[in-house]
């Protein structure tokens, strides 16, 4: 029987935390053995602490752990972080300090030079840095990795698919994100009810430079950054979950229409537990994706793609969608771990 790995998640009550939860039942290698979350939350049961907002009930045995606060020792062997950013950086670097691994949703160190930012689909290889990280930060067991940005999730698989078989010579986005993307309570109802709202803060910065890292080369202990030039705009709009994102791009080489179509399909997936059967779903329904039918495709973790076609402007044009909180956030990171455990890290 394969080891189970005991799991501590930091801001267990949150929208993300709650996605945790829920994918973890059950799951063969993880079980759940400590939440964390404010002081508003620590030492109540979480069945107190966490309004429970995802469909069913609070799973059994989570109800009754009492929430611990956001420091270490918590009883696990790793831990899933999904705390706002604003104190991400210092709680996280506390507990790869204090030796355990930290997987993390939030931003504070994607972009760090010697931090992870994975896909697994994509970039496994980017593990290579946790070696260089424990090196420079004086980690001795203890790590961070990091998984995207929500719209980043549902757009960079796409454009590894073409980035690998054509070269991404420029890119110019736009997001349409769903509430929940905010986090609990998020956005005001009268802000959004009846609206779009062009203005997600820290948003643009994020969706321009992330995928540039995923798709960049490990080469001599660092990562080489992919070089196209990305202008993104994002919107916040009136769903619950999923991210759809609107691409256009120009490509380093010439490719047919079923070139550019083939390439996405056939990119693999993995054989890990989390994964889906598959990574891009291309769909050749004209009015598909759309977000609430098929945000779900493959457990929450498949990028469905459709609307693929010749531009005007550029060289092609498509649509993306991916489940924020899944592939986007819990999805991915557990997805990170699972790759973790099959390579020896954890
Ligand atoms: P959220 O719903 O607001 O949840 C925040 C969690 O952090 C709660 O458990 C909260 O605990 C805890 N927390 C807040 N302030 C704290 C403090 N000062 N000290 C200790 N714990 C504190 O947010 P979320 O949407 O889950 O997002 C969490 C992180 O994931 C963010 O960095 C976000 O950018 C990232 N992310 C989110 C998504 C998404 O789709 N929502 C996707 C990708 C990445 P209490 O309940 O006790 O207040």
């Amino acid at each position: 029987m394969s080891k189970i790995y005991r799991v501590g998640i930091l801001g267990a009550t949150g929208t993300v935390g709650q996605r945790f939860v829920q994918l973890l039942q059950e799951h063969p290698q993880f079980e759940i053995t400590a939440l964390a979350a404010s002081d508003r939350s620590a030492g109540k049961r979480f069945a107190e602490a966490c309004a429970w907002k995802l469909a069913g009930s609070i799973p059994e045995n989570v109800r009754d752990i009492v929430v611990q606060p956001i420091e270490p020792p918590l009883d696990c062997d790793l831990v899933f972080a999904s705390l706002p950013s604003s104190i991400a950086r210092e709680t996280e670097e506390a507990f790869a300090r204090a030796g355990y691994p930290v997987i993390t949703n939030s931003s504070a160190y994607r972009m760090d030079e010697d931090v992870p930012l994975m896909i697994p689909e994509i970039n496994h290889d980017h593990i290579a840095l946790i070696d260089r990280q424990k090196e420079n930060r004086g980690f001795i067991k203890g790590f961070i990795v990091t998984n995207p940005n929500c719209a980043v999730a549902s757009f960079a698989p796409p454009l590894a698919a073409l980035h690998e078989k054509f070269g991404v010579e420029s890119v110019i986005l736009t997001t349409f994100q769903a509430i929940s993307g905010a986090g609990y309570p998020g956005v005001a109802s009268l802000d959004i009810t009846d609206n779009v709202f062009p203005y997600i803060a820290g948003e643009e910065p994020k969706v321009e430079t992330e995928a540039q890292k995923i798709l960049g080369k490990f080469s001599d202990g660092v990562i080489v950054k992919a070089d196209f030039p990305v202008s993104a705009q994002c919107f916040r709009v009136n769903v619950v979950d999923g991210h759809m994102v609107s691409c256009r791009v120009n490509l380093n080489n010439s490719a047919t229409l079923e070139e550019v179509v083939e390439a996405m399909r056939s990119y693999p997936s993995l054989d890990l537990h989390t994964a889906p059967e598959r990574f891009i779903e291309v769909t050749d329904e004209p009015s598909r994706p759309q977000t609430r039918l098929d945000r779900d495709n493959g457990n929450g973790m498949t990028i469905t793609v459709g609307r693929v076609f010749p531009d005007n402007v550029f060289d092609y044009r498509f649509v993306a969608l991916s489940h924020n909180t899944v592939r986007g956030a819990a999805g991915c990171a557990i997805l990170n771990a699972e790759l973790l455990i099959s390579k020896g890290i954890l």
